[in-house]
């Protein structure tokens, strides 16, 4: 039986077990799914569960550069965004990553009725996620992308490193560019976490938003879900938002994507969403 994990720190509120188990049995395949928290380091958790014979290995929070670092090829969108959130044992037994945060965010998109092709787009933040995010977006071809982060530095650089339409902004440069006109508002910040990064789903601070922002029809979507998300998703309704989405279906979409690199075979994600949704 192929034996699949996660590696986290925490990791005991992973969804994936879950998601993975209901993949497995939707595509009736034969697999083993476990949570890891690495008792030493990192590369020892993933050496000591590949060299046991491990076929794949999922990675979040703190651990998606160390991934990369640790395998030994990389797709070149994981090598963008300078994370990877999936490992898996090529035939030939090296270990390559991939990042399917990204691509997971572009289903989910999708599914919402939020194609960024041709659209305005403003990406709050720029840390992990909205690295995967921003590179996404990017290759989507947006008529703009504007990123706004707390830190300004850390959104200059995002921006060079997406090139194209991409620009850093302040949410001041970011309204007065808009003119009412964003298509797309995603809030890839950890502000409603508390500002702590933390994948928890504990409510938190609120996250301020360039006034008048939102163009009709406009989508806010927030890559965290639960409590954390409700700060930013309460803040665009009042500004105007006519559609809001929180990261759960980005979540399921990307260990959709997981999935189909390591079986060879995308399971119904949507089913997931589903299900967790209750409906
Ligand atoms: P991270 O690397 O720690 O980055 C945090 C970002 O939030 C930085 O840009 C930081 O700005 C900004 N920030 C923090 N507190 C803030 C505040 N009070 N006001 C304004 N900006 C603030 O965290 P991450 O890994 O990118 O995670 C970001 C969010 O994405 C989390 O909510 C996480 O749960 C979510 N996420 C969801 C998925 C999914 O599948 N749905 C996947 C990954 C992550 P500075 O640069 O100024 O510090």
């Amino acid at each position: 039986m192929r034996r699949y994990a996660v590696v986290g720190s925490p990791v005991r509120h992973s969804r994936s077990p879950w998601l993975h188990g209901f993949f497995a049995r939707r595509t009736q395949r034969d697999i083993l799914y476990a949570a890891l928290q690495p008792r030493d380091t990192f590369a020892a958790c993933c050496g000591e569960f590949f060299g046991g014979g491990g076929s794949g290995l999922n990675i979040t929070l703190p651990y998606k550069a160390d991934a990369l670092e640790f395998a030994e090829s990389a797709s070149a969108f994981a090598r963008r965004c300078g994370a990877a959130n999936v490992l898996k044992r090529e035939a030939d037994g090296g270990i390559r990553a991939y990042n399917t945060d990204g691509s997971g965010l572009l289903r989910d998109l999708q599914q919402q009725g939020g194609d960024p092709a041709g659209k305005n787009v403003l990406l709050l933040g720029a840390g992990g996620a909205a690295r995967a995010a921003a590179h996404a977006l990017a290759d989507a071809a947006p008529a703009r992308l504007w990123i706004c982060n707390r830190t300004a530095a850390r959104a200059e650089q995002l921006a060079a490193a997406c090139g194209g339409c991409a620009r850093a902004v302040s949410l001041e440069e970011a309204a007065a560019d808009a003119h009412g006109g964003a298509h797309l508002v995603i809030n890839a910040t950890s502000a409603g976490h508390g500002g702590n990064g933390n994948n928890g789903n504990e409510g938190g601070g609120d996250i301020a938003l360039p006034p008048r922002i939102f163009g009709g029809a406009a989508l806010a979507y927030d890559l965290s879900y639960g409590a954390a998300a409700q700060p930013f998703l309460r803040a665009a309704a009042a500004g105007g938002a006519s559609r809001a989405a929180d990261g759960m279906g980005m979540l399921v979409w990307q260990a959709a994507l997981s999935f189909a690199i390591w079986e060879g075979v995308l399971p119904p994600a949507q089913a997931a969403i589903r299900q967790l949704r209750g409906n």
